[in-house]
């Protein structure tokens, strides 16, 4: 089995947050952060809908463990789910700004239930397999503490913290942003260099399975390099191939789709960080996974987490009862300030002593009217501490 490891380096101790909610999945959540930052950020705030966290960092607290809930409950996994969140600032600007990253914190191939010469994300890894493959946390991500603290970040917008999918003006929902980013981090991600075509160590990924262009007629694994990386910034013509998406599901969206396939985000030239591990912004409706909040508006994920529970099926996870593909009902979705059952959201009462600070790792840069630099920088810090172990 190879374990290929996205880690970087370790920042104080860790809080974690533990579910109340009945789940099919444990989502915890590990606070990366140091004293007096980040999560843990003491300046006051008032409370807002479903939030009542007094502080920006308790706020943030109470809203990244509601997403724990809530995506927990689309998807079932034995073995507990790791993330580990940060805070910390991204680039900012007044027109534009990077949101967000979060990947995949270990890619694993080779293990029981798997394909053989497929990488999957460590948290699906872990999910097939039934048990725990690598301690370490599975997925990483980050957010840009500069919306809340500098005035000129987007034009003053901050974080709306709020779990009633209802940000004023021009805030930013973080409860919706950090649904898509923890999704890339179950697998909705390509780990392909798009400048070159060339796979991540020379394997696909089981989300890269399921990429078929439609000028070359086949799937990624099937190209060489040179061609991958064409299809890479074939704008129109790279759709999702899994199973689950029947001409039935695609007859639902007029914007995105070519015949009864939906297509991937492929501009040309190619966006790291943003191309192919989304939809096309041009899907209409939107959806959670397109690149852009602008593009994919508001999708209220008091819903559901819509197709990307239908990606979620293709590439190995098993989806809780009541979810569906899509995912647009509602079923057992956690109420906001609260859970499903009612025994109350989040709890903070549990702390793990020793924990690592990994952060950054591969994935998704969620922007806002830009493209996003900033995930290739962390791809490429994280790459430079690969590590190849025997399991
Ligand atoms: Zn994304």
């Amino acid at each position: 089995m190879i374990t290929d490891s996205l880690r970087r380096g370790c920042v104080a101790a860790c809080l974690v947050l533990t579910a109340g909610a009945v789940q099919a999945a444990d989502i915890v959540i590990i606070n990366g952060d140091n004293s007096g930052e980040g999560l843990n950020d003491p300046t006051p705030r008032a409370p807002v809908s479903g939030n009542p966290g007094e502080t920006v960092g308790a706020q943030r607290l109470n809203a990244i463990g509601y997403v724990a809930d809530l995506l927990g409950s689309r998807i079932v996994s034995d073995v507990p789910i790791v993330v580990e969140v940060t805070f910390s600032n991204l680039r900012c600007r007044s027109t534009n700004a990077d949101l967000a990253a979060a990947g995949p914190d270990r890619l694993v191939s080779d293990f029981p239930g798997s394909r053989p010469g497929v990488f999957y994300a460590l948290a699906l890894a872990n999910a097939i397999s039934g048990g725990r493959i690598e301690s370490a946390p599975d997925i990483s991500a980050e957010f840009n503490a500069a919306l809340d603290a500098q005035d000129n970040c987007l034009g003053g917008a901050d974080w709306y913290y709020g779990l009633d999918n209802n940000p004023p003006g021009d805030d930013l929902n973080f409860v919706s942003t950090a649904t898509h980013e923890l999704i890339h981090g179950l697998g909705f991600s390509s780990f392909v260099d798009l400048q070159s075509g060339e796979f991540f160590m020379n394997l696909p990924s089981i989300y890269e399975v399921f990429i078929r262009d439609l000028s070359f007629g086949t799937t990624w694994p099937n190209l060489n390099s040179n061609q991958r990386a064409a299809s890479a910034a074939n704008d129109g013509n790279v759709i999702w191939d899994g199973p689950s998406i029947t001409p039935q599901i695609s007859n639902r969206f007029s914007g995105g789709r070519v015949g009864s396939d939906l297509q991937l985000y492929a501009p040309s030239p190619v966006e790291p960080g943003s191309s192919i591990s989304h939809w096309d912004d041009a899907l209409t409706p939107n959806a959670l996974m397109e690149p852009f909040v602008d593009a994919r508006g508001d999708v209220d994920v008091r819903n559901g987490i819509g197709l990307a529970a239908c990606v979620l099926a293709d590439v190995g996870w098993t989806l809780n009862g009541g979810v569906g593909c899509p995912d647009d009902n509602g079923a057992g979705i956690p109420a906001p300030g609260g859970s499903a059952d009612g025994s109350g959201n989040t709890d903070a009462g549990d702390f793990m002593s020793g924990g690592d600070g990994d952060e950054g790792g591969g994935g998704c840069s969620l922007g806002r009217g830009a493209p996003d630099p900033i995930w290739l920088l962390l791809l490429l810090a994280a790459a430079w501490r690969l590590r190849r172990s025997a399991v």
